[in-house]
């Protein structure tokens, strides 16, 4: 399966990684609360995951902005 990266601030797919045995522990999600487990992983229909996690562009823009965090507050 792959795993998609997607950052959700800017909505861009920064990378792919083609794991035949990927699996939410050892791709270091297992410290994720359920919550946010499925805030974050989404799986597709054909096994793929989808994971939003913030890219370092993004991360780095929140770092300097930090109320870009809550954009509808
Ligand atoms: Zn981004």
């Amino acid at each position: 399966m792959a795993i998609k990266y997607v950052c959700p601030y800017c909505g861009k797919q920064y990378a792919v990684l083609d794991h035949p045995n990927a699996t939410e522990t050892n791709l270091g999600l297992y410290s994720l609360t359920e919550e946010d487990r499925a805030h974050i992983i989404s799986y597709e229909a054909n096994g793929d995951i989808t994971a939003s996690i913030t890219c370092e562009y993004c991360s780095e823009a929140l770092h300097r902005h930090p109320e870009l965090t809550n954009p509808l507050q």
